[in-house]
């Protein structure tokens, strides 16, 4: 395992559109490995391969345990997460909260995502499996989705006023890491 240095926005990775996972084996377990390395030591909450400059379908999650989510029954909460070849198969509803990237370490946005997501996807030995996601798990599950076709937050944001510049001392820390995906 290893952490790799992280793509930045203005890389053409972040911007087009990642292949299919289809082989499942050890380069693929290599990667998700550094995904997972890399994502822990940003520190962040998700992050997609293109990030790591690899075009390829695959993405981690893993949110820290939180006790107010814990009441709400978020099962998804402190779980690692591996997701190849997701696809949205439901949405509904609408939450609107900030959002930050790894990729753009310098802006967190509003952004407008579906209350509720549920997804298709295989794990990481490419068994078939179905997620359902609400709150910042939907949330989380629409940003990496976004990574693999080539869209940032910052697309999505409506207008600039609703883009804001972190300093980079201070409020990115108090900013948490519950938003930068
Ligand atoms: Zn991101």
């Amino acid at each position: 395992m290893a952490i790799r240095p992280l793509s930045q926005s203005s890389d053409p990775v972040l911007r087009q559109k990642a292949k299919k996972v289809r082989d499942f084996g050890p380069p693929l377990q290599g990667l998700i490995d550094d995904l997972v390395e890399t994502m822990h030591a940003a520190p962040g909450i998700g992050l997609a391969a293109p990030q790591l400059g690899v075009a390829l379908r695959v993405a981690v999650i893993h949110l820290p345990q939180s006790e107010e989510e814990e009441e709400n029954e978020d099962h998804h909460r402190g779980r690692l997460i591996v997701i190849c070849n997701p696809e949205i198969v439901k949405s509904w509803g609408e939450q609107e909260s900030e959002e930050g990237c790894l990729s753009l370490p310098a802006y967190v946005g509003e952004v407008k995502r579906a209350a509720r997501v549920v997804i298709k996807a295989q794990d990481r030995r490419g068994k078939r499996i179905r997620l359902r996601g609400k709150g910042l798990m939907a949330r989380v599950l629409q940003h990496e989705i976004d990574h693999l076709n080539g869209k940032l937050f910052v697309d999505r944001v409506e207008s600039l006023d609703k883009l804001h510049r972190i300093e980079p001392s201070g409020e990115k820390a108090e900013a948490g890491q519950e938003i930068v995906i």
